[in-house]
């Protein structure tokens, strides 16, 4: 193609279109004076936040609005962000509210949403590139290995969260024991299959991972737990042998530090050991308790964490970033840069200038990245790393404490061990029958839920249905938790005594 037909204006060179345009606003005045209404009203909403429900139901007005098409023409911000705030708004999942405790997220802070905003607004990609903002992405992954006690020299990545670092973590491993170069060849290439080791507790976004890997959902072993619902070394061992009988490749063990369903602690000094005797890549999923590291009361139980070849950890849970951000981190940095590096020609490195750093998007699977290290560099320094460490102390004690709630109410039964902050517990009152109790515990969560009183969840822990309250919110206290046991016993009495049998 010659040049005059790529600039499309052989024609007419040099002439401009009649108008131009902009997304930027005509009155630069007025968005002054909405963008200091929005921050007010997000302050307030954020200081009220325990008055209101923790979830609601939508009425079908609010939801018909997103049924609305899609708009062809302007129309003016003010009246989006009134909107907004009439639909949006008052209607959201509730984890930033203090009895917010369903499935594990974090509960956001504002100084992070301010760096989200400020991220957006400075608008760098964090591909790569020679700016500031690529500097602060390394330093934030180099706090993190700080605080798990991780080597420097490994590398990292922040990535949109837990999921996505276990992909990472869990891509290195696979291409650093395929025994061939499975990025040119595949999977299919292979001469042994690889096996990969998690407990029955493993979470679900390792199957996705083995499935997106090629590998498929069978080459993750569910390896049985004890009666801490921690990973049986023992049946662990079993399975590698039988697999080496069996002509696979045992590859991986992924150790569970901090289980969603009960917050168990695989024993990560064991596992190191194992792994390094069995020749197998050691993935730590640390999600919920890898930055149990940096708590003073409790950071014993993750002993062993630095030990580990990959890890995946969430910012957006314990340290409550807003979402999304998530990190992995591999203790060899050739290795994982060399699952992903690729140098297309519009992105050679140039000596000085933009491009004369390293490439960040050669550590994962993403081109463009969003600037997510600033939300948690601004709450890191605004409260040090000390704090964290003891609100996770905090939620630890808090699980305790409800632990002793449980166990002093005759109504209520734990039905797992509260090792950390994830606690497993049913209503059973006397008379009703076993079969009947789960029924009757998803109707007491459903009427919590629904009042707007609390949001937990339900699992089930060696074929017990349980609720699970798992509290990783900067905003809770115990006098929440009093007020769940009571409001759970007055429930689940009104349920049973408005029930015919
Ligand atoms: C939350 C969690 C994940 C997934 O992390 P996301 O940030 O939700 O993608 C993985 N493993 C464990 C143990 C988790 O708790």
């Amino acid at each position: 193609m010659d040049k005059k037909d790529a600039a499309g204006s052989h024609a007419f060179p040099g002439v401009q279109p009649r108008f131009e345009e902009t997304l930027d606003p005509d009155d630069w005045a007025g968005l002054r004076t909405l963008s200091h209404q929005i921050i007010d009203d997000a302050v307030d909403y954020l200081r009220d936040v325990r008055s209101r429900p923790v979830w609601r139901n939508m009425p079908a007005d609010v939801t018909a609005l997103f049924e609305q098409a899609l708009p062809r023409s302007a129309s003016p911000v003010e009246g989006i962000y009134h909107e907004l705030a009439e639909n949006v708004l008052p209607y959201p999942l509730g984890n930033v509210h203090p009895r917010f405790w369903s499935w594990y997220m974090g509960a956001s802070n504002f100084t992070g949403a301010l760096g989200d905003f400020l991220a957006a607004i400075q608008g760098s990609n964090l591909g790569g590139g020679n700016h500031a903002a690529a500097l602060m992405d390394r330093q934030v992954v180099n706090w993190c290995k700080e605080m798990i006690g991780f080597p420097v020299s490994a590398s990292g990545t922040l990535v949109s969260g837990g999921s996505m670092a276990n992909i990472i973590g869990l891509t290195v491993a696979r291409n650093a024991k395929a025994g061939i170069d499975v990025r040119e060849h595949g999977v299919a290439a292979m001469e042994r299959p690889l096996r990969f080791y998690g407990s029955d507790q493993v979470h679900s976004c390792h199957r996705k991972a083995m499935e997106a890997l090629g590998m498929g959902n069978r080459a993750l072993r569910c390896i049985p737990t004890d009666v801490e619902l921690r990973i049986d070394l023992a049946a662990l061992r079993v399975a590698i042998a039988e697999d080496r009988a069996a002509g696979f490749q045992p590859a991986c063990v992924i150790a569970t530090a901090g289980t969603v369903n009960t917050g168990a602690i695989d024993d990560l000094m064991a596992l190191a050991d194992l792994a390094a005797e069995e020749n197998l890549w050691l993935h730590i999923d640390g999600c919920i308790g890898a930055l149990i590291a940096i708590a003073p009361e409790n950071a014993n139980r993750v002993a062993g964490i630095e030990r580990a070849d990959s890890i995946a950890l969430d910012p957006h849970k314990w340290l409550h970033a807003p979402f999304e951000v998530g990190c992995a981190l591999v203790r060899d940095a050739s290795a994982h840069r060399g699952a992903f590096a690729v140098t297309p020609e519009y992105l050679e490195p140039t000596p000085r200038g933009i491009a004369s750093a390293p490439w960040l998007y050669e550590y994962g699977l993403q081109t463009t990245r969003g600037f997510r290290a600033l939300k948690v560099w601004m709450a890191l320094k605004e409260h040090g790393v000390e704090k964290f460490g003891r609100l996770i102390d905090q939620n630890i004690a808090q699980g305790r404490y409800l632990s002793g709630l449980i166990k002093a109410e005759p109504l209520l039964e734990l039905v797992a061990p509260t090792n950390i902050n994830i606690v497993c517990f049913r209503y059973r009152p006397e008379g009703v029958e076993e079969g009947a109790l789960k029924a009757l515990n998803i109707e007491i969560m459903l009427r919590l839920q629904e009042a707007g009183i609390a949001a937990l969840s339900d699992t089930t822990v060696h074929g017990v249905h349980c609720l699970r309250v798992a509290i990783c919110n900067h905003r809770t206290r115990c006098d929440d938790l009093d007020l769940l046991v009571n409001e759970i016993v007055r429930l689940g009495h009104q349920i049973v005594s408005a029930s015919p049998a």
